[in-house]
């Protein structure tokens, strides 16, 4: 079976491809989304903290989307010290599975066409090795789409880019397994989220406490695996919980992956653009991908509109990498060396950082935190860490 032409596929509806869809669509062009889920947003797997300064620069806040507003960071050392941020307008934690359904119901009011229970499972190429189209399973039959653009916003698995011929494969050391649970019942500050790092506690990542109410919060720890020893996420984060926590009910359980950024990330291959995590676009340092998730298929949007409406030679998509990196690619670049860094620093390096911000910063109240500048300062002021940035390739 097969269907009408479009100017673009999305393949995922997370906030990448919602995004980019519904830029299309505003752009008039003709718009298929396609989610292999039967929900859009469920299940998830995602801690759904985001900077209060990005989300405020790209959406209202609509109530319905924030579980809470976040004015206070912890930061927990391996000895158990204790490092205070007030910080006003730090972060939100959403309700994504709100928030997901509501981008792809926008991308859909602006006239995209949205489809469920929809995985693609291959990739239509001519004879001259053109991508022309992907093949959906869609409610037990297969179906042929076919499209001028690709977009695969198909999150970490990013298979359609693989279908494509694209080395999307990550390196152990290039993403950060993760278990997260939902808790109830627990003591918690409701505006401040919480993170831990220690090798033992969470060996190559962090514990993390993002709170959702009085009671209740996002708690998951993510690891790196190669350095692990054969040890499972879970089993760290059911450690960390019994530390924590005297009392608790786990509501949800969900586990999933973060593929970091890196040099070997790919955004463009002839007519597919790939965006979010698929691209491996997650921050390295703090593994938060919600924003460049969004962004990038923002710009994929608008360059993909503009290539379809001038019909600009195919060259042209490289714009969409341009303008993502000219944004972010300095952020990014930096991270990834930070994430080295912090790789290979020992616990009593954590705490020697913990008890130096703890110094800096006092008991300030902190209006904004230029997180390079911080970072600069850090490695400026810790001449123990030369040792490693000795041993660390820029
Ligand atoms: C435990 C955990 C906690 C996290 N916490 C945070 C956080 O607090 N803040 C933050 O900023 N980031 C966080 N992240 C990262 C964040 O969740 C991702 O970076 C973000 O969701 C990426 O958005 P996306 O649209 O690229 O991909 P996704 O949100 O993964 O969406 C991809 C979509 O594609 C669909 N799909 C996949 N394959 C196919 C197919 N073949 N056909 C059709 N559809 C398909 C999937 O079902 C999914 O809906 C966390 C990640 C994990 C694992």
């Amino acid at each position: 079976m097969k269907k009408d032409d479009y100017d673009s596929i999305v393949v995922g509806a997370g906030p990448a491809g919602c995004s980019a869809a519904k830029v299309m669509a505003k752009n008039k062009l003709n718009v298929l989304l396609l989610e292999k889920a039967p929900v859009v947003g469920s299940p998830l797997c995602c801690a759904e903290a985001v900077s209060l300064f990005f989300f405020s620069q790209h959406f209202d806040l609509n109530p319905k989307w924030i579980s809470n507003l976040i004015h206070k960071v912890v930061l927990v050392s391996p000895e158990s010290t204790r490092f205070n941020l007030f910080h006003p307008d730090c972060a939100v934690v959403l309700e994504r599975k709100i928030f997901d359904k509501d981008l792809a119901i926008s991308a859909s009011s602006e006239g995209a066409e949205v489809n469920v229970n929809a995985c693609v499972v291959g990739i239509l190429k001519d004879k001259k090795n053109k991508v022309y189209g992907v093949k959906v399973k869609e409610d037990g039959k297969e179906i042929e789409y076919k499209a001028k653009m690709i977009i695969c916003a198909d999150g970490i698995e990013s298979k359609t880019a693989k279908f494509a011929g694209v080395d999307t494969t990550l390196e152990l050391n290039q993403v950060s397994s993760c278990a997260q649970y939902l808790l109830a019942g627990i003591e918690i500050v409701p505006d401040c989220v919480e993170f831990w790092v220690g090798k033992k506690l969470a060996p190559g990542g962090y514990a993390w406490i993002f709170p959702k109410g009085k009671d209740c919060a996002n708690v998951g720890l993510g690891i790196t695996p190669n350095l692990a020893d054969g040890k499972k996420a879970k089993d760290f984060l059911d450690s960390f919980i019994l530390k924590r926590f005297s009392k608790y009910s786990k509501v949800e359980m969900m586990s999933g992956g973060v593929p970091f950024f890196s040099r070997k990330s790919i955004l463009v291959k002839d007519n597919l653009l790939l965006v979010g995590d698929a691209a491996r676009l997650a921050d390295p340092l703090s593994g938060a991908g919600i924003a460049n998730a969004i962004l990038s298929g923002k710009i994929a949007g608008e360059v993909t509109s503009e290539f379809i409406k001038k019909n600009h030679p195919q060259k042209y998509l490289k714009e969409y990498e341009k303008k993502f990196m000219g944004k972010r690619g300095r952020y990014l670049r930096f991270f990834s060396f930070c994430r080295k860094v912090f790789l290979k620093m020992s616990d009593s390096d954590y705490d020697s950082i913990v008890l130096f911000l703890k110094d800096y910063f006092g008991s300030k109240k902190v209006e904004k935190i230029d997180i390079i500048g911080l970072v600069k300062v850090i490695l400026k002021q810790n001449p123990f860490l030369l040792r490693i940035l000795k041993n660390v390739i820029w």
